[in-house]
């Protein structure tokens, strides 16, 4: 009646530092749970139309529960480096914007921001983040 486990298993041992091993890098959709009322978010308007043109949250990212932020535009942005910081490029945006919104195009009734983390916690060599991504839909108030 003795335990002797499995051949071949040998003996389990467990490793104290397995536990505080920072979570590795993986780039891929988050697919657990995520906290929604963890997340703060905010809208950005339109500096001449007064619309909502973007979208910014920031909250424990659901993998590596590490602080992240992520902005995104609430517009379908064809043709524009939409991601870019380039003040140029916002500029073209932001007039594009409101070309459209004059010829009554408006922002979606729920903002899907597209989160990708970018905690500053070190998961791997020179990459950002854990590499989750995640949606989060923003209702805004009225
Ligand atoms: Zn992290
Ligand atoms: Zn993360």
């Amino acid at each position: 009646m003795g335990n002797e486990g499995r051949p071949g298993a040998g003996p389990q041992r467990q490793s104290p530092v397995a536990a505080s091993n920072p979570i590795g890098y993986s780039n891929a959709a988050w697919l657990g749970p995520v906290d929604v009322a963890s997340f703060t978010s905010w809208i950005k308007r339109h500096p001449q139309g007064n619309f909502a043109i973007k979208v910014r949250s920031r909250g424990p990212c659901p993998r590596c529960l590490h602080e992240t932020q992520g902005e995104d535009w609430l517009w379908e942005l064809e043709g524009f480096v939409a991601a870019s910081d380039d003040t140029d490029v916002i500029a073209d945006i932001e007039q594009e914007l409101l070309n459209r919104y004059d010829h009554g195009e408006r922002p979606p009734a729920v903002y899907v921001n597209r989160m990708v983390c970018s905690c500053d916690q070190p998961h791997a060599p020179d990459k950002e983040g854990c590499g989750a991504r995640w949606d989060l839909s923003v209702v805004p108030r009225p």
